[in-house]
């Protein structure tokens, strides 16, 4: 009956309550334990991820198949690879970076010592999205175990096969009494985020990001917010056709191959002037069936739309009748396959929400200019985005986007890669996002850099205290 399903489903809840409260509370021990300090422990579980991840790569690639329709090779290229890189490259540098860093003091302190020691943070909470569920989860797991801490991993359930994937081989391979994966929906989010963190970082979405920010605002936990947002590619005109054709290719890459454009450094649209246009169109289409051949539908190894809703949200923003007359490639959708056709449209009315959302799927309009210079107030007249992508030969104009846009990051004529170079920072900036990790960066964004200052008890200064008067200020 009604009133026994519901007493079922609080105590369900309490229950659920009580175990991440015992969970965090048994993490809390553990860290007080000091046992994640030693740089021991540290590697041991670095290379616990390294042997989780070569010991299961078959089931990964399944996973990744079965929740996105990913190929093996993309999901090594854009996930397993890049685990292995990040932990190997932790592994060679974890003694340097926990080491105290000195830092030169001004004469006035003679004679004294000054340093910064990194010290973990504590009992640090992760969320991961759907769209790269193993790199994003395993990514920041790294960071925070090389940097020492205790961390509670949430997957994201839109990619359950992942998510049941990281529950139950995390345990078989990292230590259990440190790191503990909890997975579930926003319900189990929103509990967790009830919770006192020493940090919370999160990957998602804007909205669900202001969420986070909101809770832990409530106990004053530093937060690390990688977002999303419109990610912007301005073609310059580039004379040489060999040259073009190489910057066209690598705009269908950017596009498309991460994942039919589900990704938060996807590109999401294209600044051209309106002479480049239609080289621009006919370069993409042949990329597009070099890349999928003449039926993408048909084409065994496209990602797919992840489920109903983004299928049905992506679609939603084609179905604007001055949308859907901007179309002059692709458009086809199925919506049993969830499948949506890499689809090229040009002008779309700037006002429509193909122009005002991330569009994270394989729309991609292209909005054309008269002056390529005029792409720097167009980016500027919307949210910081993650990444601005420009390819032009044009030194003067690479430094103009340089000084005089704001984003995460910009790539200069390649799309994509900069996400696996780990000694440059990743994060976003105002909409997409605060906080940076990737190698160093990770280690740093779990870390808290304490200053310490040593001293001696000679020479002793008295004009530093009182009694004041006008003699103590000449010193
Ligand atoms: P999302 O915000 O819906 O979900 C992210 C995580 O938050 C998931 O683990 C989810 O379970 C959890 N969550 C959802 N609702 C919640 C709530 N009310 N309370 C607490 N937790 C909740 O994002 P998504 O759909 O998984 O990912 C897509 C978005 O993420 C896009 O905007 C994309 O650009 C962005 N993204 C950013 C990066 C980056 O590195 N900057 C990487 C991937 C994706």
């Amino acid at each position: 009956n009604r009133s026994a399903y519901i007493q079922k489903t609080e105590d369900n809840f309490s229950n659920a309550k009580n175990t991440m409260e015992e969970t965090l509370a048994e993490l809390r021990e553990t860290f007080k334990s000091r046992r994640t300090r030693p740089v021991a422990w540290r590697k041991k579980q670095l290379n616990a991820i390294l042997n989780l991840i070569h010991d299961n790569e078959d089931l990964i690639f399944k996973a990744l198949y079965k929740d996105l329709g990913k190929h093996p090779t993309e999901a090594f290229r854009d996930e397993v690879g890049v685990v292995e890189k990040s932990v190997r490259d932790s592994l060679s540098c974890l003694e340097k970076w926990v080491a105290p860093k000195k830092r030169p003091l001004p004469l006035v302190f003679f004679p004294a010592r000054g340093e910064v020691l990194p010290e973990p943070l504590g009992v640090v909470l992760i969320f991961s999205s759907w769209n790269f569920p193993i790199i994003l989860a395993l990514e920041p797991v790294i960071g925070a175990v090389s940097a020492g801490n205790a961390v509670v991993l949430k997957p994201s359930e839109l990619a359950p096969a992942c998510s049941k994937f990281l529950k139950e081989t995390i345990p078989l391979y990292l230590d259990k009494q440190a790191i503990r994966v909890i997975d579930g929906g926003a319900d189990v989010g929103e509990k967790l985020l009830n919770l006192k963190w020493d940090k919370i970082f999160f990957t998602g979405s804007p909205r669900v990001g202001r969420i986070v920010l909101t809770a832990a605002a409530k106990h004053l936990t530093p937060v690390t917010l990688e977002l999303g947002g419109k990610c912007p590619a301005i073609l310059d005109t580039i004379s040489n056709s060999a040259e073009m054709k190489v910057a066209v290719k690598r705009i269908a890459g950017g596009k498309w191959t991460p994942h039919i454009g589900q990704a938060c450094i996807a590109i999401d649209y294209v600044l051209v002037q309106e002479h480049c246009a239609p080289t621009l169109i006919e370069l993409l289409k042949k990329s597009i069936r070099e890349f999928y051949g003449e039926n993408p539908k048909d084409f065994k190894s496209i990602s797919r739309i992840v489920n109903k809703h983004h299928f049905e949200r992506v679609h939603n923003l084609l179905k604007d009748p001055e949308v859907a007359s901007s179309i002059v490639h692709g458009g086809s959708v199925d919506e049993e396959k969830l499948f949506i056709e890499p689809t090229i449209l040009v002008n779309p009315p700037l006002d429509s929400e193909i122009m005002t959302e991330e569009i994270f799927g394989p729309l991609l309009p292209i909005i054309t200019l008269k002056d390529i210079e005029e792409s720097i107030e167009f980016i500027n007249s919307r949210p910081k985005p993650l990444v601005i992508y420009a390819f032009t030969k044009d030194e003067a104009f690479k430094r103009k986007v340089l000084s005089e846009t704001s984003s995460g990051g910009v790539t200069f004529n390649d799309a994509i890669i900069q996400f696996i170079c780990d000694s440059l920072p990743f994060g976003g900036v105002g909409q997409s996002g605060f906080g940076r990790y990737h190698g160093k960066y990770s280690f740093d964004t779990f870390s808290h850099e304490k200053a310490v200052l040593y001293r001696n008890f000679f020479p002793e200064i008295g004009p530093r205290y009182p009694p004041w008067n006008a003699f103590k200020l000449l010193f």
